[in-house]
């Protein structure tokens, strides 16, 4: 595949732009691989490049039942840190957040990845003991962050209003490495380098069926016909429940719809990405001015991927007495995705139930910043067929033996 380049951009303007090649190939689907991908989001298509790069595994295909992205990489706020409290979670966060710094120049596409620096604010005292324990744990876990005062936090985001009436900001945790990045180009970009590497990425192909034969996963069945492999890989977030239940194993996930919107785009406002957890609502300005902001998940579980009047309400309801400077904006779009959500809100990573048939699923509403790691971590334990360093925690079995990975107060409610 040809490279891009300052040099090939000026070579194409001066040919009508008429020799740019297609960013990925569109094969027919083969009878059979030695690996098969459900699911061309970011993290299917992840690991299937590591599994290439990194494994020497080419013989793949992704099989998407959509267009690649279209799932929730495409319709994520796009938030990336790894400043989370357990060992395990701030190990494979970091690990991706440091992929994300080099990732432009590694796929050779430009991901965009901006690190701006992420606040999450204090607004109760409950919260600033949280973030102060979290601060603590990341420095031994040598993720850098640091606290802010209320001084500091109005100084780097001077539209704030801290001294709000019922929310007062105390204070914040600030990962300065952190950010956020342009969640297509993250997908565009792994799909290009790894069908570059002869990944076969299948488009508008549904998986309806897993076959096996003595608890060895034998192929899928699709839309497009019978496909067999020797090793599966199920990284389908807010469908892992079905693809599971197609295989013959049942997961602790539920599938919920979670919500964001954009504003109309202004004038640059803010320049890092703020998160408030209490009130629920965060908040970053995109390249283009709009505001991107995000909400809550619905309080039922479904699988639809719309968004509804009353989280609009809430959320921008929530942010107001912060920003009151958005009270005034209109909003341009809203959309819904359908996120993982385990007990613990952490991932699970590693084997099934089933023989050569993997999982990767439960990132919930913060995986998009977890992509390459997870795509590392999942590509290494396919290729070998065990847990790989990274992943070896979050396997299905802590459900069974009561050993949870527990991010659901300090870090894992927001994204
Ligand atoms: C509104 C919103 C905001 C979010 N904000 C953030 C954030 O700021 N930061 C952050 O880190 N994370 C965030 N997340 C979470 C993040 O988007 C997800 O955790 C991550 O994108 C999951 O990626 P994935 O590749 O696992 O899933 P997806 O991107 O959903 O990909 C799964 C793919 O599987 C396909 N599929 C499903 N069933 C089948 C089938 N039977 N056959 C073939 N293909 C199938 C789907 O079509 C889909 O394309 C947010 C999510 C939402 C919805």
């Amino acid at each position: 595949m040809r490279k891009y380049s300052a040099f090939a951009i000026a070579r194409e303007a001066f040919r009508h732009h008429s020799g740019w090649q297609r960013a990925w190939r569109s094969p027919e689907p083969k009878k059979s691989y030695q690996v098969v991908i459900v699911g061309a989001g970011g993290h299917g298509l992840a690991t299937a490049y590591y599994l290439a790069k990194n494994h020497g595994i080419r013989d793949i295909a992704v099989i998407e039942k959509g267009w690649l992205g279209g799932g929730n990489t495409g319709r994520n706020t796009t938030i990336i840190r790894s400043n989370y409290l357990q060992d395990e979670s701030a190990a494979i966060y970091e690990k991706a957040r440091g992929l994300y710094e080099g990732l432009s120049a590694e796929l050779n596409y430009n991901i965009m990845f901006s690190p701006r620096g992420v606040m999450m604010l204090a607004q109760t005292e409950h919260e600033l003991r949280g973030y102060h324990r979290i601060n603590q744990a990341n420095a031994i876990q040598g993720v850098a962050t640091e606290m802010l005062t209320p001084e500091q936090v109005k100084s780097k985001v001077p539209i704030m209003e801290i001294n709000g009436p019922r929310y007062p900001v105390l204070g914040a945790l600030w990962q300065a490495r952190g950010g956020t990045a342009r969640h297509d180009a993250v997908a565009w970009g792994y799909a290009r380098a790894a069908s570059d590497l002869g990944v076969d990425i299948i488009q508008q192909t549904e998986v309806t069926g897993i076959t096996q034969s003595g608890g060895q996963v034998t192929g899928v069945q699709t839309t497009r016909g019978d496909i067999s492999c020797k090793k599966l890989g199920i990284v389908v977030a807010g469908h892992s429940g079905v693809l599971a239940e197609m295989a013959g194993f049942r997961l602790p996930i539920e599938s919920v719809s979670l919500q964001a919107l954009v504003s109309e785009p202004i004038k640059p406002c803010i320049d890092v990405v703020v998160m408030a957890n209490t009130v629920h609502g965060y908040l970053s300005q995109s390249d283009k001015g709009e505001l991107v902001i995000g909400g809550g998940a619905d309080g039922y579980n479904n699988y639809t991927q719309r968004g509804s009047f009353h989280h609009v309400e809430e959320t921008v309801r929530a942010l107001i007495e912060t920003f009151p400077i958005i009270s005034r904006l209109k909003q341009l779009r809203q959309w819904g995705g359908i996120v993982d959500m385990t007990g613990d809100r952490s991932p699970i990573i590693g084997k099934t139930p089933l023989g050569g048939c993997f999982i990767n699923c439960g990132w919930g509403t913060g995986g998009f910043k977890s992509i390459p790691g997870s795509g590392w971590a999942l590509a290494a334990t396919m290729a070998s067929g065990e847990p790989d360093e990274l992943a070896a925690p979050f396997g299905l079995e802590r459900f069974a033996e009561g050993r949870f990975i527990d991010e659901s107060v300090a870090a894992g409610v927001a994204h």
